[in-house]
């Protein structure tokens, strides 16, 4: 089992945790290949001290100046109305106790019920989506649930107050049409710069779908887009943003599809570098 990276504590030795980690393995929703329910258990297994330290990039000491645990998975054997009452319910549990939840996919339906346990404590919330699509269908295939419509979901309930999404590369019209309506701000693929700062003035929730990344870096992915983002890109914006990260998730690891875990490994430091800017934020303006 992982010690991810060496900064995992104790959970009942830590009942006052500050980043709590939720499994959540499901890809019931997932519309082309299954395989991500496999996600949660790949990030620990590969996210072993014996090979990482829990030092971020930005001198952050995940072993020191936090205390992170794991909660395990969330129980995904029932239907899918249960399992996301499951993530809904795990998710406003750690909210509510003033802790930061890092939600492990799963494909990324699992947002949606993930994004109204954040709903339960934060009346005002700003989001980031990384993502190669924009998962804003109104339906896929007959599917209101499907991976590809998480973000209609959280728009039309009015879940979050500001709405930025990144990496995009795979727009069609009536996805353009639902982030007019909702005055998303989109970054496409081909208009990210390097130098890109975004502030967030409500507190934030990311949601990091890892097929934002160039099939190249990333795999272990269902979905293979090219022309993505390198890691690099996305860490510097990840260390540049002016705001409050009060929840992430890192969605649509598929271990299946991975290279020499590649893709898994992404993942564990996607995990500290967010954690590390969550815990040492740089407050919006
Ligand atoms: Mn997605
Ligand atoms: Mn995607």
């Amino acid at each position: 089992m992982t010690d991810f990276g060496g900064a995992l504590k104790n959970r009942s030795l830590h009942p006052d945790f500050v980043l709590g980690i939720i499994g959540v393995p499901f890809d019931e929703k997932s519309s082309f290949i299954r395989g991500a329910a496999g996600g949660p258990a790949a990030i620990r297994r590969v996210s072993t001290g014996k090979t990482y330290n829990a030092d971020t990039e930005l001198e952050v000491d995940l072993a020191e100046e936090t205390v992170l645990v794991d909660l395990g998975d969330v129980d995904t054997s029932g239907d899918v109305d249960k399992s996301f009452a499951e993530i809904e319910k795990t998710v406003a549990g750690v909210v509510e106790r003033g802790a930061i939840p890092i939600i492990l996919g799963g494909d990324h339906s699992i947002t949606y019920p993930a994004v109204r346990g954040m709903a339960s404590r934060f009346k005002r919330l700003d989001m980031l989506h990384l993502d190669a699509h924009p998962d804003m269908y109104e339906e896929l295939y007959g599917d209101r649930l499907s991976h590809a419509c998480p973000l209609a979901r959280i728009l039309e309930d009015g879940l979050v107050e500001r709405q930025v999404q990144v990496g995009q590369r795979s727009f069609t019209p009536e996805q353009r049409e639902m982030a007019q309506k909702y005055g998303v701000k989109t970054i496409e693929a081909w208009n990210l710069g390097d130098d890109l700062i975004l502030e967030f003035k409500n507190p934030l929730y990311i949601s990091l779908d890892l097929d934002v990344f160039d099939p190249a870096f990333a795999p272990g992915v269902s979905h293979h887009e090219p022309g993505g983002l390198t890691p690099r890109q996305v860490f510097n914006l990840i260390h540049r943003l002016r705001a409050t990260i009060v929840g992430f998730d890192l969605v649509e690891l598929n271990p299946v599809r991975d290279v020499s875990d590649i893709t898994a490994a992404l993942a564990f430091k996607l995990l500290k570098e967010i954690a590390g800017r969550a815990i040492k934020p740089e407050p919006a303006e």
